[in-house]
């Protein structure tokens, strides 16, 4: 817990969850502006990020944030890249963070496992050749 500025306004806030960025006022107004969003979807299930910021007076680059936060869902991703693997919209990169930390996951195990069988195959073969050195 400690002091930060938020991202919205700039004003000094206290922190009180790790991933939160905004002060409480802010947040709060997110929130409104989020049902506002989610409002309108419900009206206009099959609308595009434009016409939903220009129906709500709501910057593209805030319907971008929800959209990678989840917190939203909409007709197309406004330009954001898609994670190579599961699809979802990223900010930047080729892979959301929950793919990339499996995939270095899966790639250092996959590291370790190649070294064990490669430990594997030199006993292997030196047995090999002291079976050979005893004929
Ligand atoms: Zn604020
Ligand atoms: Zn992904």
């Amino acid at each position: 817990m400690g002091y930060n500025i938020c991202k919205e306004c700039g004003m000094l806030f206290m922190q009180i969850e790790m991933h939160n960025f905004i002060c409480p006022s802010c947040q709060k107004k997110e929130i409104e502006e989020i049902s506002k969003v989610t409002e309108f979807l419900r009206n206009n299930p099959r609308s595009t990020g434009t016409a939903i910021s220009l129906s709500t007076g709501i910057s593209t680059e805030k319907i971008k944030k929800w959209i990678i936060e989840e917190k939203i869902s909409i007709n197309g991703n406004l330009g954001l890249a898609s994670c190579k693997i599961c699809k979802k919209p990223v900010l930047n990169g080729k892979l959301c963070e929950q793919c990339k930390s499996k995939f270095l996951m899966e790639y250092n195990n996959a590291g370790i496992k190649d070294a064990e069988e490669d430990a594997q195959d030199r006993k292997g073969s030196m047995h090999f050749i002291g079976k050979r050195s005893s004929l």
